[in-house]
């Protein structure tokens, strides 16, 4: 997998995105030799049911939580952009951002959510969608252009993504095998411990969901992408 790999950047919208989508895929790529960052967009204060939590608590617990997730699965970095959770838009200033991180880390693979609204209204949550638009429009073309962004130079030079994992879950173009990360999975899922009341619950769920994906190639547990490669 990891053949023409050596950088990744994982964008996703919240705190525990990049470990429910690509937490397997994240631990395999870094087990490979990568160097994995991971860039989250918003801050995550409104992910909460206790009626005596505040944003600001949360934000703080929520990033401290996806730290440790990281340091589970050998993440080389974790960074936030802050945008309050579940108002992310599709701005300049976001883009801008985005493509900051991209020229920055120069990551040869991308990772990100789909920008499709599917019924499935948890993997395509509003901010999900704005997100994984915006990381696509990031990879092409403003990274790559020089004249975009003018003010990102010259300290942050255009860089060419070359391949992008959509997470995908209908019909995905790759299957990836996470049989034998699906525990480090689990472990790093379950240091976001503010956002599940029962985490017995969701380590079945993601079991179930995860050994569907496998199912039609033989594995026990998957992770499912679309992929996009870029020409050089
Ligand atoms: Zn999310």
């Amino acid at each position: 997998m990891a053949d023409t790999i050596q950088r990744v950047l994982v964008v996703t919208a919240h705190p525990d995105d990049s470990e429910f989508g690509a937490g397997g895929t994240v631990a395999k790529l870094v087990k490979d030799g990568c160097e994995v960052t991971y860039l989250i967009v918003t801050n995550g204060n409104k992910g909460s049911s206790d009626r005596t939590m505040t944003p600001e608590r949360l934000v703080a617990i929520r990033a401290e939580e996806q730290r440790q997730a990281a340091r589970t699965l050998g993440v080389a970095r974790v960074e936030f952009l802050g945008y309050p959770d579940g108002e992310v838009e599709d701005t300049r200033e976001v883009r801008r951002e985005v493509t900051r991180h991209i020229r920055r880390w120069r990551p040869d693979l991308l990772i990100c959510q789909s920008p499709n609204r599917t019924y499935n209204l948890g993997a395509s949550h509003r901010d999900h969608r704005t997100v994984g638009g915006v990381a696509l429009d990031c990879v092409y073309p403003l990274a790559r252009d020089h004249m975009a962004f003018p003010e990102l130079m010259p300290e942050f030079e255009p860089h060419k993504v070359r391949q992008v994992y959509v997470m995908q879950w209908q019909n995905p173009h790759l299957v990836i095998d996470i049989s034998d990360v699906i525990d480090l999975k689990l472990r790093a899922l379950a240091c976001h411990a503010s956002q599940f009341a029962d985490f017995s619950k969701v380590e079945a769920r993601v079991r179930e969901r995860s050994a569907e994906l496998g199912k039609a190639k033989g594995y026990a547990y998957a992770e499912a992408f679309d992929h996009i490669l870029l020409p050089f």
